[in-house]
């Protein structure tokens, strides 16, 4: 995972084993990297293997690029001489994505577009400056349903999903879509309530009877805990990418950190962070904020593990906090538990609608 400081964001997201880049520098464990002139990154030592000394910067020439339609949706197939370093931008307005390659060099003759495709709408290449290869990609999507990168061999893969397989007959029914519910927390009790209730109780109550009302109206709905085992933070993302998850839904219940005065900040908060998830979760948001009656604590870009995976739409709900004794209260009580499923779920009916009104 490559940064833009020491501890601090991430420039890039996660990079495959084998990406090369030039080491520049090194402070405490964290060594930088520098992609391109100005654009630097930082990994953690423990993450990086040294190439002797003397080996070439890493570059490649890039003259083709294909895509090629798969049953996911399409790819977008760019052949490198060595892995690079790279990242992806997306953009909803208009729907794009925009790959750059760190040490991508233009030399590029052909673009080959798969003709069965109707994902992309077109694909454009440029070398914004030296050793940055961008390659912007338009689609006719109008709500992007998630992307994937990786290598094959040497070959750099953008993979666009296509939008999902409704099987009912209006588009803003769940049937047919899998989601992945994740009740947060297990090992960690996360928040606990003014009398002794646990976060990671409710949020798996809640969690179950989203499953059972998507299950109920035809969709396929899995959760990364079915109980009190224990799942590791970073597992709970990767169930969904193992399931082909269309949209991941963590659950949970809010506790402020010391010094913030939850009596003054309180209420029903929501968090995306891809650009994509963000009319979910203002769908699901609203709905909460409405049904549950709670003050409306905010709609939030936020960069948490579970709202930061590409390939699916993902949203973090927080339905009410468990340090006000009213709203643990009333989080132990099976109707309050099942209006906050009923909220979820109607929101993304919500969300559903409105992208087929489009
Ligand atoms: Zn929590």
């Amino acid at each position: 995972v490559g940064r833009t400081g020491p501890q601090r964001g991430y420039l890039l997201l996660y990079q495959p084993p084998g990406v090369r880049a030039e080491a520049t520098g090194q402070i405490g464990d964290w060594v930088r990297l520098a992609l391109a002139p100005g654009v630097e990154a930082w990994a953690h030592r423990d993450s990086i293997e040294f190439l002797p000394e003397g080996t070439p910067i890493p570059e490649s020439r890039i003259t083709y690029i294909r895509t090629r339609k798969n049953e996911r949706g399409v790819q977008v197939r760019v052949p490198l001489r060595q892995r690079l370093p790279y990242n992806v931008e997306q953009s909803v307005n208009p729907q794009m994505l925009t790959l750059n390659i760190f040490g991508g060099v233009s030399d590029t003759d052909w673009i080959r577009y798969d003709s069965d495709d109707n994902i992309i709408d077109q694909i454009r290449w440029r070398q914004p400056q030296k050793r940055v290869y961008q390659i912007k990609v338009n689609l006719r999507q109008k709500q992007q349903w998630g992307y994937d990168i990786f290598y094959e061999e040497n070959t750099l893969v953008l993979e666009i999903k296509k939008e999902p397989t409704f099987r009912g007959t209006l588009k803003s029914s769940v049937s047919g879509l899998t989601f992945m519910i994740d009740p947060g927390h297990s090992h960690d009790s996360g928040a606990i309530g003014p009398t002794g209730l646990k976060e990671k109780d409710v949020n798996l109550w809640i969690a179950h009877k989203l499953r059972k009302i998507l299950e109920e109206h035809g969709a396929t709905a899995y959760m990364t805990r079915y109980g009190h085992e224990d799942v590791a933070l970073y597992d709970r993302p990767r169930k969904a990418r193992e399931h082909n998850a269309d949209i991941l839904i963590s659950i949970h219940n809010n506790a402020l950190p010391d010094g913030v005065n939850p009596f003054v900040n309180n209420g029903t908060s929501s968090y995306y962070y891809h650009p994509q998830s963000y009319p979910l979760a203002h769908a699901i948001h609203k709905r909460m904020v409405k049904n549950l009656g709670l003050p409306d604590h905010g709609l939030y870009y936020g960069n948490l593990v579970l709202t930061r995976p590409t390939q699916m739409l993902a949203v973090l709900v927080e339905c009410a906090f468990m340090m006000i004794p009213e709203q643990e209260a009333m989080l132990r009580t099976r109707g309050f538990q099942k209006r906050c499923a009923e909220s979820i779920y109607q929101g993304i009916c919500d969300f559903l609608k409105n992208e087929s009104d489009h």
